[in-house]
């Protein structure tokens, strides 16, 4: 069973084919530029491919990526009837989906209705839903939430202190991202450890340019530092995180800026771009740091100190932890900010084995022995989530 995962964003659209009998990935690629000019680059094993094509939408783009999976010398199936499925990743469901499902014209309403919440987000995911169904009839869609996991959230954890007629007349509470992660590699050091998932405390830390860490409590979300948007919690690679509400209106007078402006600047150049000034890519951060620059230090060590103190914070709220994750860009491929966390938490039990932290690329516990709570850098597989849901929905 062949199963296509496709991510939309605004003028790019993210593919991967998956063979879910024996969950082996096929083909992925990236269509780039969509509504500009097109660039096309697809990936078949190692082989990598760049095709510059016209992709005036979003359909446009899907058309390429089908011709490129039905390609002779690229592709990777001989017929459009392989793809059983296709599986898509929505980033807002709002309150009305706590799970994946098979997209009808239900769906489709409900995911517009979360167009004001996610406004860079959803509209391109229902272009691409629509693109899709044009291109492949009668082939089923899935839609699989990014924050459907954490519908589990108990309201003591997702309310803010507002009227409660603001929440119930706009919906405003606390929402999360990155369930499909968060999701997959809590079940995955369960896993790995050979433990019943819902028996575990678990905290993970998803770190890429978007970032949350989140309490995962027998299998169901209890906390994410995410909230309404995508820009509470953690420092991100170009968002604040956490911040004084006082400071938009603050600045709006003295630097004479409007609402959208401010929210632009903590959206796209804050975090670790703005504290650094150098740039929102931890490699040049570190190098900077290296090369003596003191901002770049700053911005590391309150990036350290925001991670540390939410898996504190979710320590707290499930009563102990057995197990902190690292997953994304940053958490998977930097030991020194696995280090600098851990530094942190000795007094939870944690204890890191240097060594073990050093190696690269596949899931490992990179505890120390005897270490009362494991520390894991798992590699998260957002796609395969995607895949795994699309599959069981539409066997069921
Ligand atoms: P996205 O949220 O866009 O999916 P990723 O999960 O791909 O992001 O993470 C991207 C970030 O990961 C980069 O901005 C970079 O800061 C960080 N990163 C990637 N590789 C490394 C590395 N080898 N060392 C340190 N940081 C890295």
């Amino acid at each position: 069973m062949d199963i296509l995962v496709i991510n939309c964003g605004s003028s790019s659209l993210k593919y991967q084919l998956l063979n879910m009998d024996n969950e082996t990935f096929l083909a992925r690629g990236l269509c780039e530029r969509i509504g500009i000019d097109g660039r096309l680059k697809h990936e078949r094993g190692t082989e990598e491919f760049v095709l510059d094509a016209p992709m005036p939408d979003h359909a446009a783009a899907i058309k390429i990526v089908l011709e490129a999976l039905l390609s002779k010398e690229h592709g990777v199936i001989s017929s459009l009837s392989e793809i059983t499925a296709v599986g898509h990743r929505v980033v807002h469901g709002g309150e009305f989906f706590s799970d994946s499902v098979l997209i009808d014209d239900a769906v489709e309403k409900a995911i517009e209705a979360c167009f004001d919440m996610a406004p860079l987000h959803n509209p391109p995911n229902l272009i691409g839903i629509h693109a899709c169904q044009q291109n492949l009839p009668g082939v089923p869609q899935v839609a699989v939430f990014d924050t459907a996991f954490h519908q589990t959230m108990p309201k003591k954890a997702y309310l803010y202190a507002i009227s409660h007629a603001l929440y119930e007349t706009h919906k405003i509470r606390r929402y999360g991202f990155h369930g499909t992660s968060h999701k997959y590699v809590s079940m995955k050091a369960a896993e790995e450890l050979g433990r019943p998932y819902n028996e575990m405390k678990i905290i993970t830390c998803h770190l890429g340019n978007g970032a949350s860490v989140c309490a995962v409590d027998r299998g169901h979300s209890v906390d994410t530092s995410m909230g309404f948007t995508p820009i509470e919690g953690l420092i991100m690679g170009t968002r604040t995180g956490d911040i004084d509400v006082a400071i938009v209106t603050y600045l709006m007078e003295k630097e004479n800026l409007s609402a959208q402006q401010v929210l632009d600047l903590f959206n796209k150049k804050s975090g670790m771009l703005g504290l650094s000034g150098v740039s929102s890519d931890f490699r040049d951060i570190f190098q900077a740091r290296q090369d003596g620059n003191a901002y770049a230090d700053d911005a590391l060590e309150a990036y350290y100190y925001r991670v540390a103190s939410y898996i504190g914070r979710y320590a707290a709220a499930m009563n102990g932890v057995d197990v902190i994750v690292f997953t994304a860009g940053l958490g998977e491929n930097s030991a020194l900010l696995r280090e600098k966390v851990c530094d942190y938490l000795g007094y939870l039990g944690v204890k890191v084995n240097p060594e073990k932290n050093a190696q690269r690329g596949k899931s490992m516990d990179f505890s120390a022995d005897g270490a009362r709570v494991r520390t894991m850098m798992i590699p998260t597989n957002e796609e395969l989530v995607i895949a795994r849901d699309t599959k069981a929905i539409i066997s069921r």
